[in-house]
This record gives C-alpha cells, structure tokens and sequence, in this order.
C-alpha cells in the first residue's frame, strides 16, 4: 500500500530540473537588456577608438582621449540605468514562482510519505534568505559599475590602449553575472523555504531531508539524506572530496553555493517507506552521480 522510498526519491529529483528551468527563464530575462546595452556600448567605444588612432598613433590624443572617456562614461551611465532595479523585480517574481512549486512539490510528497496531503492554503512566502537575494542584486550591479568606471582613467588607456578600453567592459559584464547568481541563489532559497513552510504543518518532530541536485558536486552530494529540525542548520565543511571543501559555514538549507539547485522536503523518521529508508537512499544516488565540482558561470546546460 505504501509508496516506496525509490518512487518519493524519484519525485523529489524532479524538482532541481525545474527550479533549473525557472532560473534560466528568468536570469535571460533580467539579464539580456543589460547585456546587450554593454556590447553596444562596447562596440561603439571600440570604433570610436579606431577613429581617433592610427598605424603611427596607437593612443588618441590627449584631448580625443578625454572626450572618449567622458563619452564611454555617459554610455556606461545609460546602459546600467534602472538594470539594477529591472533584475530585482525579476528575482522577486521568480522567487514567487520557485516558493509556489515548492509548496506544491513538498505537499505531494509528503502526502506520499506520511498518507494524508497537508492544508491546501498554505500562503506563498519566499523567506528571508531568498528576499535579501533578490534585494542585493541592485546593490551588487552598482558596485560593478563603480569598478568599470574606476578603470576608466586617462592613465589606464594610455597605458594599455584597446586592451584596457575592453578590461573596462569586462569588468561591467560582470553586473550581468551578478544578477545571474542573485536570481539563482533567491530561486533554491525560496523553494527551500516552501519545504519549511509546508514542515511547519505537520506537527512536532518533522524534519527537513536534503535532497541533492542529480549530478551535484562533492560538496552538496556529501549533504543527501541527512536532515535538520525546523529552525536548525545543517553543519559546514561537507564534501565528499575533502580536497574540494570550500563552503565551510552552517546553512539553514539550500543553496550551498551560488547555482546550486538541491532541495529539502519534510520528513518524520516514523513516517517509513517500503524499501531502502529514504535518507539513506537519497545518499546512495548522490553519492552514485556526482560530478566534478564545475565553475557556475561557465555553466551552459
Ligand atoms: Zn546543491
């Protein structure tokens, strides 16, 4: 009568490809207005620079060169106006759709596990790790900009022409990957904090479970199966490649690190399956399928 471990595992596993899904969708979005601002900012400044140099004058005059920085400036300015606030409102309504699934899955599968669903009207929260997320975005986006322009310097063109023109937009693209990671990190966080909302309906001793993203790294495949009291921390410094340990403070709950998708569901150490006991389950496919731990932003899948 009762569902096995294998058939909850398999159902829990399906959530990371569409909190995956969900950041994509909607990084692209909060992403791609500032990203194409800056490549066309970055092409004009290019071909600017091409007309004030020459074979023989590989820097542009003193004044051409001024005007060039003061134009480039006013670019950056255009191009980064209003990106930050754009790609929090993303995030927000991002996390509101990942905090809705979460509930939604975190309902099912305790239905599964324990025999009766939990209330249906559980209200949509997306806690506050996912809010502060969402909230630095902007914050991160201007630092980013402050740094573009503090390379901008008569000195610095002079001294590595085209090149230090271009570590110019280098360093503003990287507002675009900060918006990434605060959409990724503010999705896990909201569907983590739905497991915890759906938790707090299912009376004393009710635990959150790890559930690792298919394929995670060592770091979050050395967290599947094991599980805390609503409230608690699981502990730092877990990897199952110790070589590879970086995250090493206590999390209420996933993310581990920026990218990572793993999820919690609740979880009654009375509430039993047929076959394997599900923590221990969960830690056997984890263990079975990581992969070496990858940089996030060169991600493409
Ligand atoms: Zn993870």
């Amino acid at each position: 009568m009762a569902d096995t471990s294998k058939r909850i595992a398999d159902l829990a596993q399906r959530q990371p490809a569409q909190l995956r899904a969900l950041e994509h969708r909607h990084a692209a979005a909060a992403a791609r207005p500032l990203a194409r601002a800056l490549a066309d900012a970055e092409a004009d400044a290019q071909q600017r620079w091409m007309m004030a140099t020459t074979p023989h004058q590989a820097i542009p005059s003193t004044a051409n060169l001024q005007s060039l920085i003061e134009h480039v400036r006013k670019s950056l300015e255009a191009a980064f106006y209003g990106q930050g606030a754009y790609a929090t409102a993303e995030a927000q309504r991002a996390a509101y759709a990942a905090a809705a699934l979460g509930i939604q899955n975190a309902s099912r599968i305790t239905g599964l596990l324990r025999g009766v669903a939990p209330p249906v009207n559980i209200p949509v929260s997306t806690g506050p790790v996912s809010d502060r997320a969402a909230g630095a975005i902007q914050a991160g986006v201007q630092e980013e900009h402050s740094h573009a322009l503090a390379l901008l310097t008569a000195a610095g063109l002079t001294a590595f022409g085209l090149a230090g023109l271009k570590s110019v937009f280098t360093r503003a693209r990287r507002a675009v990957s900060r918006i990434t990671a605060g959409i990724a990190t503010a999705i896990t966080s909201a569907a983590a904090n739905a497991a915890l909302l759906v938790a707090r309906h299912l009376g004393p001793g009710v635990r959150l479970l790890w559930v690792a993203e298919p394929g995670a790294c060592p770091a979050c495949a050395a967290y599947a199966g094991r599980s805390i009291p609503l409230g608690g921390h699981f502990p730092g410094g877990l990897s199952l490649d110790p070589r590879r340990t970086v995250f090493l403070t206590s999390i209420p709950g996933p993310p581990r690190h920026p990218h990572c998708r793993c999820v919690v569901v609740p979880w009654h150490p009375r509430w039993t399956t047929s076959g394997t006991p599900l923590p221990t389950l969960l830690q056997r496919l984890a263990r079975a399928g990581t992969r070496r731990p990858t940089v996030p932003a060169q991600r493409t899948a």
